[in-house]
């Protein structure tokens, strides 16, 4: 699974994505996991006589998998699952389950949160007295068998899931349905009745009765493409259900002519979380290969049609070459059948990894045309659900602990691919480059006191969850760059087939891939157990610093580099394989260096050249926060752009963006900084990544009355270079981004009176730049935040409706939520913040958003005092009784915006004493959220120590 690049810094700063385990005992935590899975074949002689983990529980425990897995012979597992999809807000099901039990000394659970289990029927007994609490159905052990094939058939009735998890459900503005399952981590018991943990890997039949206009696309192709009648339907379901199953789920419908009856293939031996089925008036269009190639097909809505005509020569290309190349890598075949691709609406995600079933969220359609960093970033994502078809789909972790051995790998060798394949198609951006400003994510939150071992312990469903993250992906993702480079890439590979042969259609754990690198590590150092332990095991990141004498021309001259912990309470060194870049004036040279777990390593260098500048890891190797020296900060704040390579460029940059964001150097004097260097910088990728760091270092770590000035500098820097780039066909990607980046630092009014006349055609100096739909869009919203224009509600309905007119799309739709929300009197927001705690489930949770977003908006900040006690007020309740999905919504859009940071640390700090043991997610955000505050604390005051604009102007309230 991929998540949409999160640049949680640029947004409002508590918009971040969780993390957070209680420290203790993490280490320890694999460990007694591997002995608990030990013990769990001992079970099946003594099974426990509690069987409280299902009975009390929110979530799936591991504990209650273990006992689970004790009583379930493994490979036993099938599923028939029969869905009838009419459409609509709701759907219904029948599941067949058979397995062979281990014993029968307990209860079997069966994980199910839906809205009604109609009927439990085991090895053909109807159970009358049906047990279930919501989300386990109790299969109770007098009806089960030892001696022969067991058979569970459940009857069942769902909603459509309106937050993304489970089946969801979409109706486009065309009045098309469409739908797609997200099943991982812990949905697919919310798409029907299972045994939901990954090591009870099992196969499964779909078939679904659907409306004749739709299709329907699953991991496995269905047979005659779905031209069954209900005679033909009936009959094949007759073999596993009771007929009185069959009947009262089909006696609603009315016309058998106007459904189509699908059946599938069974599934390859699967983890449930990876079931996959997608639904709805889908268009479609296949792969012109050539002979010997997987089928391809690309799925989207019809409204997406024009746009997806062109995109698909891309995903088609990048599809089919990094499947190829992992197959050479590895040495292992792709094991599917077909390579499915289907974009789907209100995902949570970039992407999902269903084999043959790809399931991306079609943001990525894009509608037009955008910087090469977009495409990029796409092609990542392709390359990264890919390597999952090996990571994952193929070999499974046995539990979510190590869902690292998916992500961090995926994340990886994602990267690594698109390094060493050539896509013609379209042009993309520098992947080292790309690859490091994806590490950002993962050096922020481990940086933060709620981060977390890269494999650690997951008691339970609600913690993995929560572990889709920075340090999973980024952090996990970086380590295993840091391995590869240990190893060498062929060693890699090699080990990697290995350990596919070994465990595929299995299930794995850490030491397993450990032992099978190890088999081709020679390093008479330091074993990959010792490194597993520092790097994978334990959490917190390093730092190093290196002192030197530049004065010292000796052929023998001594490098010191210091290494510490980025925050104490997570104290390990570990040993570092990097590469020192040593400047002088013409040119870099490099030495190798492979730094112990110590707190100085010495080396020595020929001082001879007359070296002005040391930088640590050049080339980017490993995974480590990197301080620069006084004397080299100097010598490259002058001559940054005297360094040809684009990477090393990129390394100075993120060292200088780290001191703003430990608050070391104020906001202003990065900004200044950049907006002198920027003009000179010839790399669109770094232009990229500076924009994203600006909109950081002014958004969310600049005071917010400050904010006008120095947005209106990048502003007119943004406008000066647009106009200058403009006149040159050739630097069209940069004329992108700097025209899409406009409407980001426009704080000022003044900002937005120009964008307004460019989106009405009346301004002069953006007469020869398309103001495209997006822009236009962006500048709408602008003026709905904008209080200026609350004096003028006529300008503001006549620019909303030109754009309903040319807009059709659900963009519309949500871009109007929004805009409503922006400007809603009193009265009309007290409704809505009645909507947003009493939500009506009808309403998706990305629609909800928007209007969140509206409401709880920085530029409308006066009308948001009222509401802040209430969040505090309602939040526990709404992460009792909501999913969540909605309730992180609910947390990251609703988050109080203030500038008195004191008193909400206060409040924070309090409801962080209130909160529940059991609410792990909401404990996580709250502790994400004091960590980031208390990091803006320290910003806001360097900045009015250090910044020029707090102690030259007087900001008056009524400006701000
Ligand atoms: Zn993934």
């Amino acid at each position: 699974m991929q998540i949409l690049k999160k640049f949680a810094d640029s947004k409002t700063a508590q918009i971040g994505i969780i993390v957070a385990l209680g420290l203790s005992g993490v280490v320890l935590g694999y460990h007694q996991y591997d002995k608990a899975r030990k013990s769990s074949l001992i079970v099946t002689q003594n099974p426990p006589v509690s069987q409280n983990e299902f009975e009390q529980n929110r979530f799936l425990t591991q504990a209650g998998a273990i006992q689970r897995w004790g009583q379930i012979v493994q490979g036993s597992i099938s599923y028939k699952v029969d869905l009838l999809l009419k459409g609509g807000e709701s759907y219904s099901g029948l599941v067949t389950l058979d397995f062979e039990a281990k014993h029968t000394l307990t209860d079997l659970y069966v994980d199910f949160r839906g809205k009604k289990v109609v009927k439990l029927v085991v090895n053909g007994n109807k159970i009358n007295n049906l047990d279930w609490n919501g989300l386990f159905i109790k299969v109770p052990k007098e009806y089960l068998s030892t001696s022969q094939k067991n058979r569970v058939n459940i009857q069942f009735d769902q909603n459509y899931a309106k937050d993304g998890c489970g089946l969801h459900g979409f109706i486009d503005k065309d009045g098309k349905q469409y739908l797609y399952s997200q099943c991982e981590s812990y949905f697919t018991n919310r798409f029907f009745p299972c045994m939901d943990q990954p090591d009870l890997k099992a196969q499964l039949r779909f078939t679904a009765v659907c409306p004749k206009e739709w299709v329907v696309i699953s991991n496995e192709n269905a047979d005659q493409n779905g031209q069954f009648n209900y005679a033909q339907a009936t009959n094949i379901i007759k073999a596993y259900q009771p007929e009185e199953f069959i009947e009262s789920q089909l006696q609603n419908l009315e016309n058998s002519d106007s459904y189509n009856f699908w059946v599938f293939g069974e599934t390859k031996i699967l983890p449930t979380y990876l079931f996959a089925l997608v639904a709805g008036e889908y268009w479609s269009i296949k792969f012109q290969g050539e002979v010997g190639d997987v089928p391809q097909t690309i799925y989207c809505r019809e409204s997406l049609k024009e746009h997806m005509m062109n995109l698909q020569d891309f995903i088609f290309e990048v599809t089919k070459k990094s499947m190829k190349f992992y197959e050479d890598f590895f040495g292992v075949k792709y094991q599917f059948n077909k390579y499915d691709s289907l974009f789907v609406n209100e995902y949570n995600w970039g992407a999902m990894e269903n084999p043959g079933c790809v399931t991306f969220n079609d943001f990525y359609v894009f509608k037009e045309k955008k910087p090469a960093t977009s495409y990029t970033q796409f092609a990542n994502t392709i390359t990264h659900e890919m390597a999952h078809h090996w990571f994952g789909d193929y070999v499974t972790m046995k539990w979510w602990n190590d869902l690292w051995l998916n992500e961090s790998y995926a994340d990886f060798i994602s990267h690594f691919c698109l390094e060493n394949i050539q896509i013609e198609s379209i042009k993309l951006s520098n992947i080292p480059v790309m690859f490091n400003q994806r590490k950002g994510w993962g050096y922020r939150e481990d940086q933060m006191v709620t981060t977390h071992p890269i494999a650690g312990d997951v008691i339970n469903t609600e913690v993995a969850e929560n572990i889709f993250d920075g340090i999973t992906y980024s952090k996990g993702a970086s380590v295993m760059k840091q391995l590869m480079c240990i190893m060498g890439a062929a060693k890699f590979g090699e080990a990697c087939g290995n350990y596919f042969r070994k465990f595929g259609w299995k299930n794995a754990v850490l030491q397993d891939l450990i032992d099978h690198l190890q088999e081709k590590f020679d390093n008479p150092e330091f074993t990959l157990s010792q490194w597993k332990q520092q790097w994978i095991e334990t959490a917190g990141m390093n730092e190093i610093e290196p002192q030197w004498d530049q004065t010292d021309r000796t052929h023998q001259a001594k490098l010191t580099i210091y290494q510490r912990p980025a925050l104490s309470q997570f104290s390990t060194l570990r040993i570092h394989k990097i590469k020192i870049g040593l400047f002088h004036d013409n040119g870099i040279d490099s030495i190798d260096a492979v730094l112990k777990a110590t707190e100085e390593n010495v080396i020595t260098y020929d001082g001879s050249k007359g070296y002005r500048a040391i930088l640590l890891n050049y080339e980017d190797q490993s995974f480590v926060k990197v301080l620069l020296d006084q004397e080299s900060t100097k010598y490259f704040s002058q001559n940054l752009q005297a360094v040809n390579d684009v990477l090393t460029r990129t390394l100075i940059y993120r060292a200088l963006f780290d001191s703003v964001r430990d608050g070391k150097i104020c906001s202003e004097e990065y900004v200044d900084f950049l907006l002198n260097q920027l003009p000179r910088e010839n790399s669109d990728e770094i232009l990229n990544s500076q924009l994203m760091f600006l909109q950081a270092a002014i958004g969310s770590m600049t005071p917010r009355r400050f904010k006008k000035t120095l947005g209106k500098r990048v502003f007119a820097f943004l406008l000066e270079q647009l106009v200058k780039v403009s006149k040159d066909p050739q630097l069209e990607n940069r004329m992108i981004l700097l025209r899409n980046n406009l409407t980001s630092f426009a704080y000022d009014n003044s900002c937005i009176d120009e964008l307004l006349a460019w989106f009405q055609g009346q301004n002069q100096e953006l007469s020869q730049i398309e103001c495209t739909k997006d822009n236009k869009w962006a500048i709408v919203k602008l003026v709905y935040a904008s209080q200026k224009y609350d004096e003028n509600s006529d300008l503001r309905k006549e620019i909303l409706q030109k754009m309903l007119q040319l807009d059709t799309s659900d963009a519309a739709s949500r871009a109007q939520l929004r805009c409503q929300a922006l400007i809603a009197n009193e009265q009309e927001r007290a409704a809505l913040w009645q909507k947003f705690i009493d939500p009506n489930d009808k309403e998706s949770v990305k629609m909800m958003q928007e209007s969140m977003a509206g409401f709880n908006n920085e530029r409308r900040y006066l009308s948001l005092e009222p509401y802040q006690d209430k969040f505090f007020e309602v939040i526990i309740q709404i992460f009792q009784t909501k999913s969540n999905d909605f309730s992180k919504t609910f947390y990251d859009y609703l988050f109080p915006i203030t500038d008195d940071l004191a008193s909400l640390c206060n409040k924070i700090e309090k409801l962080r004493a209130a909160v529940p043991q059991n609410l792990i997610t909401l404990k996580i955000q709250v502790d994400k959220s004091l960590d980031t505050i208390k990091r803006q604390v320290k910003q806001f005051e360097c900045f009015c120590n250090q910044a020029k604009l707090a102690t030259q102007q007087q900001v008056q309230e009524k400006d701000v």
